[in-house]
């Protein structure tokens, strides 16, 4: 099994005291997520905060999103060289609520995450299909493609230097999680897309993680972890899906 990762997307919510003291007990406890990374993303003007509550603990941090740019006159965006400066190490591209809410396609979300490598950031490209596509049979043909434009554009060497997160969109923020077989079934046909170096790529799910649920999930061959929203704001609910990497 790849080195778990569980990630934890704190999306548009709370301020620079909540994200401070949210990313200080993470810190604190730290110990008790030996042999997993785990790695919070917080909205971007908390991201300093937020490094220096977990400076010195093993609790790592990232970016929601990027510019596909290095540098320029991009009113309002922020480079993955910017990001790197302040102590980030990871960034989500193609997250579904960007993908679907401000129209990133599938070309510019491979942008991004060439960017991202390229400056000395690891990707987590987001991958999901809508409820109307799973019900019209085109969940694999829509990952694929998916994950297709940025082999495409950076090769399928440097794809599986960064993490693929499957998550459906029918199940972010609502509640209705994947069963542990729908899920499994996604990232086993992941997996074979991505060929012989696919076996070292950290396949993670994201989709309704909870504490009550993660076990089963995380208990699939080719699940290496989790991309977490609502559950990751509270520290003891998101460090006990933390745990239960460890165990697992
Ligand atoms: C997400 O935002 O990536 C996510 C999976 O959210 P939630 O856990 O709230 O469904």
């Amino acid at each position: 099994m790849n080195k778990p990762l569980i990630a934890g997307n704190w999306k548009m919510h709370g301020n620079a005291d909540n994200a401070a003291e949210l990313a200080k007990h993470l810190a604190l406890h730290d110990i008790t997520f030996a042999g997993v990374d785990v790695v919070v993303f917080p909205p971007a003007v908390h991201l300093e905060r937020v490094v220096v509550a977990v400076a010195n603990s093993a609790v790592g941090v990232g970016a929601q999103n990027m510019s596909q740019w290095a540098s320029g006159a991009y009113t309002g965006e922020i480079s993955g060289d910017m990001l790197k400066d302040i102590g980030c190490h990871y960034v989500l591209v193609g997250h579904s609520e960007r993908r679907i809410l401000f129209a990133e396609s599938s070309q510019l979300v491979a942008e991004k995450f060439d960017a991202a490598q390229k400056q000395g950031l690891t990707p987590i490209l987001c991958v999901g299909e809508s409820l109307q596509q799973r019900q019209q049979g085109q969940t694999v043909e829509v990952v694929t493609a998916q994950i297709a434009a940025v082999i495409n554009l950076v090769g399928i060497e440097n794809l599986c230097k960064g993490v693929v997160a499957y998550e459906p969109v029918w199940a972010i923020g609502t509640g209705e999680v994947a069963s542990p077989e729908q899920a499994q079934a996604v990232h086993a046909e992941i997996r074979s897309q991505l060929g012989s170096q696919g076996a070292n790529t950290r396949l993670i799910y994201g989709g309704s993680v909870k504490a009550s649920n993660a076990g089963a999930i995380f208990a699939q061959p080719d699940i290496d972890g989790g991309l977490v929203g609502g559950a990751s704001l509270e520290a003891t609910e998101f460090s006990k899906i933390a745990q239960l990497m460890v165990q697992g």
